[in-house]
């Protein structure tokens, strides 16, 4: 019965950016060789595996099924490990699976992160991965698809919140000889790392998903376009587009029929405007990567003047779970405006760090003080930012806000990618204003004046507030130039970027006046 026991154990080591840079792959080599040296070869597999969560007490190590974690693992504890499963004695961190951190979440995006190995096409099918596409492509006509997605109530991840479905049916509409898919993993706000982690934990999924739309809309031909700074999540993206040319699910007549698709990823510079559709566009052709204005809008004229469907990471990875439970179990997850789940990347001053997955409407309280158990070393919260540097900063006060697109945008914020940057008693908040504005400053692309030039101005003048040089008189300009680029730059950058100022001065008012008074 022992035997039997141990056939069914995996040691997981996560193998994710996080860890890798903290001794992930030299920790999963050791724990090879201990398992080997124990004579438990064949019966206690190591897998390298996706993000397992908790980026903060990494590298972490899990002990599959029965669920024991370890924290803060190094390369010298995979003896004391592997011994562990032999009854022996392991002083090694242990982590709680079942604190809220964990059993707070609901994955559906990240239902196979932490467990699979990416790197095998074979662990994706045995996890159920290619049946919706078999599903879709065998037992469904384009417009059924259109209809369960549409039905599921889903909504774009990058940011915008725009009814997947409804694009899908635009692009499905619109005529051409010609379409694409594109799969936006531009991600480049600060402290967000969420399609990083999922392009690197379940490559297939975000596969699965593009393949998935480009039978429903009639395309033939893929684009990801991934952030260069990401090399891990291309290298295993560009394995699994390999693996599943081989097995037949990428390419022509795919499951014996007349539907092909091919994906290729393109490879961004690092410019933050690049996340803009329009821009994206641009670059993919080999142009700069600038927004143009709009309309025509891409599911019209995209990709070479041809009809494109462009979502992000998130949203492609949402798509087969939604073919195989069904649009209304989907809706049923979430709010009546917001429905299923959304994946943030917790970060600042919490005490737990790292990604999280959750139903939409669980309120930000919740996911502050239950999944990430509060301040870090026990520091009183002051704030959240949500959406990074298009976001706003929303005060501990309105903590009870629940999390969907509706409501974030009432207090002045965005639900954004998934970017949530925690601040405690000692961030102070005009100095984060200007952070994030210097930001965009630098990542303006200098298209449209209020954006260029504005931005500059907008960054001048908290510099010379936070040097305590400034004057009420400041405050009124900064104001007046926030709605300025507020109500006249080109793209989303502009419009948004004044937004952790607007939210800082409205809701640390204090702050500014301290400095003024200084
Ligand atoms: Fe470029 Fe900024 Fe204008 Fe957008 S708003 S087009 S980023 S200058």
């Amino acid at each position: 019965r022992e035997r039997e026991r141990r056939r069914r154990i995996r040691i997981h080591c996560c193998t994710s950016s996080g860890c890798l840079a903290s001794q992930g792959l030299e920790i999963q080599k050791r724990l090879e060789a201990a398992v080997a040296e124990a004579g438990l070869e064949g019966e206690v597999e190591v897998v390298g595996v996706g993000c397992i969560g908790s980026c903060g007490q990494g590298p972490m190590v899990e002990i599959a099924p029965e669920g024991t974690l370890y924290e803060y693992v190094r390369p010298e504890d995979a003896d004391a490990i592997v011994a562990a499963i032999n009854g022996g004695e392991c002083s090694v961190q242990r982590g709680d699976p079942l604190r809220p951190f964990f059993t707070r979440q609901f994955p559906i995006v990240r239902k196979n992160a932490g467990k699979i190995d990416p790197e095998r096409i074979e662990e994706y099918i045995a996890a159920g991965g290619y049946r919706s596409l078999y599903r879709a492509i065998n037992e469904m006509t384009p417009a059924e698809v259109i209809d369960e997605i549409t039905r599921s109530g889903l909504r774009g991840r990058g940011g915008a919140g725009y009814p997947t479905g409804l694009k899908w049916s635009t692009v499905a509409k619109s005529r051409g000889e010609r379409k694409y898919v594109v799969c936006n993993g531009d991600e480049g706000d600060p402290g967000a790392f969420m399609d990083r982690s999922v392009l690197e934990s379940d490559p297939h999924l975000v596969l699965e998903g593009m393949c998935i739309a480009a039978y429903a809309i009639g395309a033939d031909q893929g684009y990801i376009y991934v952030r260069g700074e990401y090399p891990f999540a291309i290298q295993r993206l560009q394995k699994a587009i390999n693996q599943a040319k081989k097995f037949g699910l990428l390419g022509s007549q795919i499951f014996d029929s007349t539907f092909d698709f091919r994906v290729d990823i393109r490879v961004g510079a690092g410019a933050f405007v690049c996340g803009e559709e329009t821009a994206l566009l641009a670059s993919i052709e080999g142009r700069r990567g600038q927004p143009r204005p709009r309309p025509p809008y891409p599911a019209e004229s995209g990709l070479w003047g041809k009809p494109t469907l462009i979502n992000n990471v998130e949203t492609f990875a949402n798509i087969a779970s939604i073919i195989e439970h069904g649009p209304d179990w989907y809706a049923s997850i979430g709010t009546e405006t917001s429905r299923g789940t959304k994946v943030f990347a917790l970060t600042g001053k919490i005490h737990n760090t790292g990604l999280i997955e959750v139903p939409m409407g669980i309120t930000l309280r919740e996911i502050v003080h239950q999944l990430g158990g509060g301040g870090h070393s026990g520091s009183e919260v002051k704030a959240v930012q949500t959406g990074g540097p298009s976001g706003g900063c929303i005060p501990a006060s309105l903590f009870d806000t629940p999390v969907d697109y509706e409501s974030l945008a009432q207090v002045g914020s965005i639900m954004g990618s998934g970017g949530m940057v925690v601040m405690d008693n000692s961030t102070n908040m005009v100095e984060l204003a200007k952070f994030y504005m210097e930001f965009c400053k630098d990542e303006s692309c200098g298209k449209c004046v209020p954006c260029r030039v504005g931005t500059v101005q907008i960054h001048r003048l908290l510099e010379k507030i936070t040097a305590g040089q400034g004057s009420q008189a400041d405050i009124d300009q900064l104001q007046e130039l926030c709605q300025l680029l507020r109500n006249t730059s080109l793209c989303g950058l502009g419009q948004s970027a004044p937004n952790p100022v607007m939210s800082t001065l409205k809701y640390f008012t204090e702050e500014y006046e301290h400095l003024i008074e200084r």
